[in-house]
């Protein structure tokens, strides 16, 4: 018996469809949903009970740096420059596979937390595509470039950004046809690469018919400077370099420049990773979320780095989706649970192409998560989607499917060695610390002349 059922769920289809005491099913042989409607009858054995579980679709990080996760915790507290100088440091020592015990480790947290798909920008090689294979998410994921002669990763790989542009079709390629895997182009940004190399990536993008992974307008610093240095935003310059003739995945967009922006991210193509956590952390500001979803903007949801993040948890995301932008505009509909459940699952999944939907369908992927909705904090439960926006945790996972495998089975992931992966990190994290000087936390004088923190 290939199909594998849910059977007495809480199932929250898309975020504007909820059905109670019902059943999904999917194949485990094509990977898909077969069922989804009422009880057809009782659990057989391998069909998971239903009973105090919620079904959503799985959740899509889209924008990550996952092979980061060793940084967790390195640099909190500092302004932009300091945290930047920081982070190089830590990164410059980062070998290849410190990168990738870090997206290891980013890998458990993201399937323990309902993570199905992550879109990434930062070392990629066909080792480390075949290890998120191996786990069994899957990724969108760009190699990051900072210029044609910069070496983005000196102790990990001597590539340059230029050899890292000619080698990218060739991996997209290795791993063509493949159900998990696709690869971009990951231009880092504007200010990085310059308005030449980014018409180069267009180009080259258009040739092999790869899509652009790009961070854009994440500051005001960031957003003056282009319009002192090229007369436009930084929006408008990857507009005009050609990056949103083919698909374009755009990082944060915190600040677009007027309605011609706004315009621009509203293009088919275009999709925009909102990271609210990782813009709160590092005083980025606020993207303009309701103006996305007033004009049509395709908006994910993203966690951004463990550097600036802390958490791979996007239910924390999710809730603060909600909660940042009522606080800015004054209004408490300004963006609801549920537009920001759709941003953490329909808006995300179009980064991956017509791939994903996003939403629980048949025929459409099995990518789907369990809740426990039985723990105190989560009771009583009177409006799932309101529950999925505000009360829930990461840590209420049960189960993960993904293309109809279990990563995550009772609690339990079923593709990665926890404890061994863990434990290397922290190994890891050692020795290069080690060699970093030691700093103390950020601290604040307070009017008694004492330090708090
Ligand atoms: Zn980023």
């Amino acid at each position: 018996m290939s199909e594998v059922r849910v059977v007495g769920a809480t199932i929250v289809a898309d975020s504007a469809r909820v059905l109670r005491d019902a059943e999904i099913g999917w194949s485990a042989a094509t990977g898909r949903v077969s069922y989804l409607g009422p009880v057809r009858g009782p659990a057989r054995p391998g069909d998971l009970a239903g009973a105090g579980r919620v079904v959503v679709p799985g959740l899509v990080n889209a924008h990550t740096h996952a092979g980061m996760s060793l940084l967790r915790g390195y640099s909190d507290d500092e302004p932009l420059d300091a945290w930047l100088g920081h982070i190089r440091a830590f990164e410059v020592r980062m070998t290849r596979d410190d990168i990738r015990a870090g997206l290891l480790l980013s890998m458990a947290e993201m399937i323990r937390s309902g993570t199905v798909a992550f879109a990434d920008m930062y070392l990629w090689d066909a080792g480390l595509l075949a290890d998120v294979r191996e786990a069994g998410l899957r990724v969108l994921a760009a190699t990051a470039v900072f210029g044609y002669e910069a070496v983005a990763y000196p102790a990990a790989t001597p590539e340059t950004g230029a050899r890292v542009l000619d080698r990218t079709p060739a991996l997209a390629a290795e791993f063509a046809g493949d159900e998990l895997v696709q690869v971009a182009f990951g231009p880092h940004a504007p200010y990085t690469c310059g308005p030449e190399l980014m018409a180069d990536v267009a180009r080259r993008a258009a040739a092999h018919d790869l899509p652009v992974h790009i961070h854009l307008a994440e500051t005001a610093g960031e957003v003056q400077e282009s319009l002192e240095r090229n007369g436009c935003s930084p929006i408008a310059l990857a507009h005009r370099a050609g990056l949103d003739a083919g698909r374009l995945h755009v990082a944060h967009a915190v600040h677009p420049h007027g309605d011609e922006d706004l315009a621009l991210l509203a293009g088919a193509a275009v999709t925009v990773a909102h990271c609210p956590v990782s813009n709160l952390k590092l005083g980025a500001g606020v993207a303009p979320v309701p103006d996305f979803l007033a004009r049509g903007v395709t908006t994910g949801l993203g966690t951004d780095s463990m550097a600036s993040n802390n958490s791979a948890d996007l239910f924390e995301e999710i809730k603060t989706a909600a909660l940042v932008a009522r606080g800015v505009r004054r209004d408490p509909t300004a963006v609801l649970a549920a537009d920001a459940l759709a941003m953490a699952t329909r808006g995300g999944a179009r980064a991956f192409g017509d791939r994903l939907t996003g939403r629980l369908e048949v025929g459409e992927p099995a990518d789907l998560v369990l809740l426990d909705v039985t723990a105190p904090h989560a009771t009583p439960m009177p409006d799932p989607v309101a529950h999925l926006g505000y009360a829930t945790r990461g840590a209420d996972v049960t189960d993960v499917v993904v293309a109809g495998r279990r990563l995550l089975a009772g609690g339990r992931l079923t593709t990665l060695d926890e404890d061994a992966i863990r434990a290397d990190a922290a190994a890891r994290v050692a020795r290069i610390a080690a060699e970093l000087p030691v700093r103390g936390r950020a601290t604040r004088k307070v009017q008694d002349g004492t330090t708090l923190g």
